[in-house]
């Protein structure tokens, strides 16, 4: 059989096959000619689309503009003013491939208006199909507008894979505030189908983010600011408690590049791990700035994944920035969260869109998210006096507490009752009614002091007055006895006893007077879960987790005002005391909008 002949692929065809890699769906055209107006130094950028995009997309901005002569390159393939020879490994701009126009011109019908700002008119060109036709003068003010028409027209195999418009124009919505967020520095309008989806100035990032996020989130927004060489981490992490179904509120930004990573989303969800409950997703902004030789942008053609020189270094300098700022203890995160301005349209509940809100979006965003925490304070409501009534023997002292956390104003308020012996109710100076999970909150407490006390040389023992006699297994027991040493450290102090049975010399003072046997066998689970490989201290904090639940005030125990407080004052001292170690909230706090929310007022 005759070999085939090899022949070079026709341009046209050419641009076809890379508007499959470039183009998959309208998200992909507002992406490309997003980033080519934020390249060309756009302080405004319009985005506009119809029928999900397939109609229509239009992207407006009033940046450097294309010289006449460099129209026909604009369109060409592999042309790029962007790039200089053999600089693939520097690079800062967003786009640099040159393929974007002539891919978006092979599969729609493009045409590219531009007026730079020393011309005295615009110039049009346009492509469709692939087909280039000769550029025309136009009116138009300096800048670039792109209008791309019955996308995928030429390409119909790709337009079956659509989704619906609704769809499309939410995956288009969804990009652009990706890129609004990476530039809060250009104003950015979102249209779809005439109506107005979000509209931001120019703004400081902070503004942006609470925007974006809507603005009952971004009252739990916590900044963040980290180094690590010459890399540098800032943005906004979630508190603890505002988490999320999905990750729709994850914004990696990678040299000013809104990216999808796993290096970065590995590292958030590590470092939330142990605050949040299994099956949600924390809310943040990361922002991270590195050399441009650190990372390469070049592994796919839509650019939005890349590959860090050093992974390991930015998973460090992520974890441990986010582990730091969530340390924050309970309750005075709202002392210490971000301050935002209020956005008029932006808040849950309100009607959706206008011209400066969020819409629809925004509205369902805040909807699907859990919050602990109150979004507006509110006057002392009379329920006060109501609780202590109807709890006559603790009247007085609810009612002196009520009256201290009046005029103190602690941030987890002042107990008023205790509810199915299981529950702390207290309230707070402005008004906001908490509800604390005293054995969740309690253990949590627990865990921590014995963490603290382990860093400092070790937990402290309260040696038994008579050691007591633990039953194991053989198995159980050998393991135990293998990690005597590190234990001691953890204040349990062990010793064998014949070959199915340990003797118990000194249990952790933090935990009270906990039952030894109970706790040991848990110890031993513990263990067995682990294996032999971890060392104990590198499984600490389940270890501590573990101790900390023996010592736990449980459910089910009356507490006395005094010890409620004393609870509430100790988990505002405490970091990380708003989730228990199974990641649950150990209280919730509702102020007036909540209330009036959930009684349907609102
Ligand atoms: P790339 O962005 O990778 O260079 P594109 O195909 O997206 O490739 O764009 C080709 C060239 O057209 C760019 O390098 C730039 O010079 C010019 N260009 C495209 N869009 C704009 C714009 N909005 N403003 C100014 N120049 C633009
Ligand atoms: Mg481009």
């Amino acid at each position: 059989m005759a070999s085939p002949r090899i022949r070079l692929l026709p341009e046209a065809l050419v641009n076809r096959i890379a508007a499959g890699e470039v183009i998959e769906r309208p998200a992909a055209v507002v992406k490309e000619l997003v980033e080519n107006a934020l390249d060309a130094g756009a302080r405004r950028i319009a985005i506009a689309i119809e029928e999900g995009g397939v109609a229509r997309i239009a992207v407006t901005d009033d940046g450097a503009g294309i010289a006449a002569a460099d129209l026909p390159l604009a369109i060409a393939r592999h042309a790029t003013s962007k790039l200089g020879d053999e600089q693939l490994i520097r690079i800062t701009t967003l786009g640099f491939r040159g393929e974007a126009l002539p891919s978006i011109g092979a599969a729609g019908r493009l045409s590219l208006t531009s007026r730079p700002g020393n011309a005295d008119h615009a110039m049009t060109i346009r492509v469709e199909g692939g087909r280039v036709f000769e550029p025309v003068p136009a009116a138009g003010p300096p800048g670039t507008e792109v209008v791309v028409r019955d996308l995928f027209f030429a390409t119909p195999a790709r337009r079956k894979f659509l989704k619906s418009a609704r769809s499309e124009a939410e995956a288009a919505e969804a990009v652009a505030r990706r890129l609004a967020l990476a530039a809060p520095a250009v104003g950015f309008r979102f249209e779809v189908d005439g109506r107005v989806i979000f509209e931001r100035p120019p703004e400081p990032l902070a503004t942006r983010v609470g925007a974006l996020f809507g603005a009952a989130a971004a009252d739990h927004l916590l900044p963040l600011a980290a180094e690590r060489g010459e890399m540098r981490l800032s943005g906004f992490a979630g508190a603890a408690h505002l988490t999320r179904a999905n990750a729709m509120l994850q914004h990696f930004i990678v040299n000013r590049r809104p990216v999808i990573d796993p290096v970065l989303r590995t590292a958030l969800r590590i470092a939330y791990r142990d605050v949040i409950p299994a099956g949600r997703h924390p809310v943040a902004a990361l922002i991270l700035d590195l050399p441009a030789d650190e990372v390469d942008v070049n592994v796919h053609p839509a650019k939005t994944e890349l590959r860090f020189r050093d992974p390991a270094g930015v998973r460090a300098l992520v974890i441990g920035a986010l582990r730091a700022t969530l340390a924050t203890p309970a309750g005075t995160l709202s002392a210490a969260r971000l301050r935002l301005p209020r956005f008029g349209h932006s808040r849950a509940g309100d009607a959706p869109s206008g011209a400066s809100g969020l819409g629809a979006a925004a509205a369902e965003t805040m909807a699907a998210m859990q919050f602990a925490e109150p979004m507006l304070a509110l006057a002392a409501p009379p329920a006060a006096r109501q609780i202590a009534a109807a709890d006559p023997p603790a009247a007085s002292a609810v009612r002196e507490s009520a009256a201290v956390a009046a005029t103190i104003d602690y941030p987890l308020g002042a107990a008023v009752a205790q509810v199915l012996e299981t529950y702390i109710l207290a309230l707070t100076g402005d008004g906001a009614l908490v509800i604390v999970d005293q054995h969740a909150a309690h253990e949590r407490l627990t865990q921590e002091r014995l963490a603290r006390e382990w860093a400092a040389g070790g937990v402290r023992a309260q040696p038994l007055l008579l050691p007591a006699v633990v039953e194991l297994s053989a198995a159980e027991a050998e393991r135990v006895l293998a990690e005597a040493a590190a234990l001691a450290q953890l204040g349990l102090e062990i010793e064998a006893f014949g070959p199915c049975a340990i003797l118990v010399r000194a249990l952790p003072a933090a935990l009270g007077a906990p039952e030894p046997g109970p706790l040991l066998r848990d110890i031993a689970d513990e263990l067995a879960d682990s294996g032999t490989q971890t060392s104990l201290a590198a499984r600490l904090d389940a270890v501590l987790a573990r101790l900390a639940c023996h010592g736990s005030i449980r459910a089910g125990r009356r507490l006395q005002a005094a010890e409620m407080n004393a609870l509430l004052r100790d988990m505002e001292a405490t970091p990380r005391a708003a989730t228990c170690s199974h990641g649950r909230p150990t209280f919730l706090r509702l102020c007036r909008t909540d209330i009036e929310r959930l009684f349907g007022r609102r």
